[in-house]
């Protein structure tokens, strides 16, 4: 099947090509095939989105915040009218199961615009008296934001960048990951047609050194990553060059604690979804699983036998519940941890077998605290299993870790669960479930994980700066 976009990049509200850039082979993981060629933004391509994106953004964020919802909120039904035929290009891009596509990636993007586009018309300043003179404050746009994104949600994650941004009154130029470049282009298509002015939405395509390009330009107020916890200090550390805005979403190494009491097949599904939802390739995945010892082999049993069951194969069918994993070299990547783990004495409790791009859901039980397998991210699905006496143990090893992105509790014992989350030290977690992520509920990290939020109220906040504004109502009473 091919996926041939009409052009390689979006820019000022239209296509565009420069065959002088390198060349993008665009493969559908499923089968190997290349699906689309583009090539990558060359100085002149990233020239354009930048000017388009600034001559855009001051008239845009001159209008009413109600007018600019209400385009937003037109994308989002655009979204959900063509939602099979955007899943499955997702899934051609990524190799993610349709059954996931259909519900998970394109939908909520489309809910970011529907609820960013809803509560913009919400934001206010505030007032302060200060005596007979007062001040107030404006919460105004950035100006221009660069999006970088990654390649394991690439529609999702540039509706969540790109609906907050345009709500608040800013222009974004957008650059996917060069493994899946594809829908964020269909999503500048269906801005233009929802009624967004041209430039204010812009898509580049390329490799590292294109985002990197764009990090560091004099036009750029904010940039918008999520990664990898290497690439985020890379492009930390160039936006901070130019004291420019952040936000960070990068990788996690989760704790998941499921403590005696828990309901077992809840704590059972929840480890499996952590774990093996898109092929394990989620950045807030629950991938360190502390079971308490008096259920350990209770949980072993359900768990082996429920994953056992996990329907591998051709994505594009409903019945597939786990595709392949994204590319051949995350593969290879995934395959080293997988032995590596067996060299250094976990016990392998099912999967752990690879054929081509597929890779089996692969559970390891007695893993410790010092295997690579419980430190870094593997971003395939393998379970690490870990087990734990008491509640204070458990919640210093959960911490023993640079990463904070994420954490999860179950327990029967409601006071147990609040006691714990609070003390852990994670931006997003879940009591009773894990990884739900809706539009209303901010998400970020903590520690190495991240800086700033998406979603929620919150990310308005993180594409806004403030203006106070201070009113002389007397005299000036001068010394001089
Ligand atoms: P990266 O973090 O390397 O890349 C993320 C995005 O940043 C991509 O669009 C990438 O471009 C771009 N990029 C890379 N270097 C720079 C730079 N110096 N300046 C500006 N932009 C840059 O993730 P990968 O896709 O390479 O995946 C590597 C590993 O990262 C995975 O195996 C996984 O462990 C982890 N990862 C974590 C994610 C998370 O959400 N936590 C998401 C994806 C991956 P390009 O890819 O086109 O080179």
């Amino acid at each position: 099947m091919i996926a041939q976009p009409k052009a390689s990049h979006f820019v000022n509200g239209d296509w565009m090509e420069d065959s002088a850039g390198a060349l993008i082979e665009v493969i559908n993981p499923a089968t190997g095939d290349v699906i689309a060629r583009l090539h990558e933004a060359t100085p002149a391509v990233l020239d354009a989105a930048l000017a388009s994106a600034q001559a855009a953004q001051s008239d845009w964020a001159a209008r009413k915040p109600v007018e600019r919802g209400r385009i937003l909120r037109r994308a989002a039904d655009m979204i959900r009218d063509q939602g099979e035929s955007l899943a499955r290009l997702e899934t051609l891009d990524t190799g993610k199961p349709l059954q996931e596509t259909l519900v998970a990636d394109w939908p909520s993007g489309a809910d970011a615009l529907e609820y960013f586009g809803g509560l913009v018309p919400t934001v206010t300043g505030e007032t302060i008296p200060l005596g007979g003179d007062f001040a107030y404050t404006l919460r105004e746009p950035l100006g221009v934001c660069v999006g970088i994104g990654a390649w394991n949600y690439p529609s999702q994650i540039a509706c969540w960048k790109s609906a907050p941004a345009l709500a608040m009154g800013n222009a974004m130029v957008f650059k996917p990951s060069e493994i899946t470049p594809l829908g964020a282009l269909q999503l500048a298509e269906i801005f233009i047609e929802a009624g967004l002015p041209a430039g204010l939405f812009n898509v580049v395509q390329g490799r590292a050194a294109v985002g990197a390009r764009l990090v560091t330009d004099p036009r750029v107020a904010k940039v918008s990553l999520t990664g990898s916890v290497p690439t985020g200090r890379k492009v930390y550390a160039a936006a901070a060059d130019g004291v420019r805005h952040v936000t960070m979403e990068l990788g996690g190494k989760s704790p998941l604690i499921i403590f005696e009491d828990a309901d077992m097949e809840s704590a059972v599904g929840a480890a499996m979804m952590a774990n093996f939802y898109s092929a394990g390739q989620i950045c807030s995945n629950g991938t360190r699983v502390f079971v308490q010892k008096g259920i350990k082999a209770a949980f072993l049993e359900r768990l082996a036998a429920r994953t056992q069951k996990i329907v591998l194969g051709d994505p594009m069918k409903m019945e597939t519940q786990m595709g392949p994993l994204v590319s051949a070299a995350q593969v290879d990547k995934v395959m080293g941890y997988v032995n590596g783990a067996v060299a250094q004495g976990a016990r392998l409790i099912c999967g752990g077998a690879q054929t081509g791009m597929f890779v089996e859901p692969t559970v390891f039980a007695d893993v410790t605290d010092t295997m690579l397998l419980a430190q870094e991210e593997v971003f395939g699905p393998v379970m690490a299993v870990l087990d734990f006496d008491t509640e204070e143990e458990v919640v210093s090893r959960s911490n023993s870790t640079d990463f904070g992105l994420a954490a999860g509790v179950f327990t029967a014992d409601l006071s147990r669960a609040h006691r714990v989350i609070g003390a852990l030290q994670a931006g997003t977690c879940w009591i009773n479930t894990y990884n739900l992520t809706p539009v209303e509920m901010p998400f970020g990290g903590v520690k190495m994980s991240g800086v700033g939020r998406e979603n929620g109220k919150a990310a308005l906040d993180y594409y806004s700066q403030i203006k106070s504004v201070y009113v002389g109502m007397g005299p000036v009473d001068a010394p001089y």
